[in-house]
């Protein structure tokens, strides 16, 4: 068997092109443009690839985006102070928080700092919390790639068995529940599985396997179950190539469909951090169209 390849920058143009759609209507209607602001803290080579990426799709969108970079010496409170600006400034839609932040501040307490409402990234614990009521407007822009990447090719959730690996609050933990409320039968495995050498005999079972723990071909072709779907979020180098959690060309030759690293979720991700955008954009100002 030889998997049907989830391409990420063939979805993410397709949900580009409605974002587009949806932000023109708005701005026609209501002559209202929306504003993101991305707050980073000195240089980072990563941050700034993914400002770029960011800049690139606000700017196709027609999103004003702004670029808040503070001196690498600006005092935690005044960070705060500057989000806090950015909360009661009208104009602005929503903020994202760029990581890393200098290492002696308290990144929790700068993400409880920014208005739920405009927390496009979805980690305030407002937002958080409100997946596990299942009542969310926004989902961490990761997580929800992951969703829309299933989407394509999962018809049926309800009953079949989905294997999460790796419990980071922006990627396994909501992934987690979302799927739960769709009535899949989640199994969580983590580095706790790996320690207990169980990890393969989950993955074995696995119609739905998504694995988001950075550990290069962590899992084998050959454990993969025939006809699963597997989304592989994970990144990582081996020698100078990019290389995600899974082996996957052997995978390939067992799964039904599978998302590729690089060129995978990399690209969904930061069209769902828009979408977030467009959502709180509405929500903020009422606009229930
Ligand atoms: P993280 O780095 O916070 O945590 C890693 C997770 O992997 C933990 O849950 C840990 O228990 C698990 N883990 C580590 N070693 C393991 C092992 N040997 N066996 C089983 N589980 C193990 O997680 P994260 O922030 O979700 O990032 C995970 C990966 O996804 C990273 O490679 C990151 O770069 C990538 N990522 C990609 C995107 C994207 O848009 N493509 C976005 C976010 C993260």
């Amino acid at each position: 068997m030889a998997a049907d390849i989830i391409y990420g920058k063939k979805l993410a143009v397709k949900i580009t092109a409605q974002l587009k759609d949806e932000f023109t209507r708005l701005k026609e209607k209501f002559h209202l443009t929306s504003k993101l602001v991305a707050v980073q803290v000195g240089q980072d080579a990563g941050s700034n690839v993914y400002l770029e990426a960011q800049s690139k799709l606000a700017h196709e969108l027609g999103i004003e985006f702004e670029k808040k970079i503070f001196p690498d010496d600006i005092s935690f409170n005044d960070l705060k102070v500057n989000i806090e600006k950015l909360n009661n400034d009208s104009d602005v839609d929503g903020i994202i928080l760029m990581q890393p932040v200098p290492g002696d501040f308290d990144f929790e307490e700068l993400i409880l700092k920014i208005m739920p409402l405009k927390d496009v990234e979805g980690l305030h614990p407002q937002n958080l919390g409100k997946i596990v009521l299942a009542t969310s407007d926004v989902v961490p822009p990761t997580a929800a790639a992951v969703m829309a990447m299933l989407d394509e090719c999962v018809k049926e959730y309800k009953g079949r068995e989905v294997v999460m690996i790796g419990h980071s609050p922006i990627v396994g933990k909501p992934l987690v529940l979302l799927l739960a409320d769709k009535l899949a039968t989640v199994r969580f495995c983590h580095i706790g599985t790996s320690i207990a050498d169980k990890l393969q005999a989950h993955v074995r079972e696995a119609d739905i396997l998504i694995v988001a723990t950075g550990v290069s071909h962590l899992v084998k072709g050959d454990w993969i179950k025939i006809g699963a779907v597997v989304i592989d979020v994970g990144i990582s180098k081996s020698g100078d190539k990019i290389v995600g959690d899974v082996e996957f060309e052997k995978a390939c030759q067992r799964a039904s469909c599978i998302s590729p690293v690089p060129g995978g979720v990399g690209p969904v991700t930061t069209v769902m951090l828009m979408k977030n955008l467009l959502s709180v954009f509405k929500k903020r100002r009422d606009i229930k169209i």
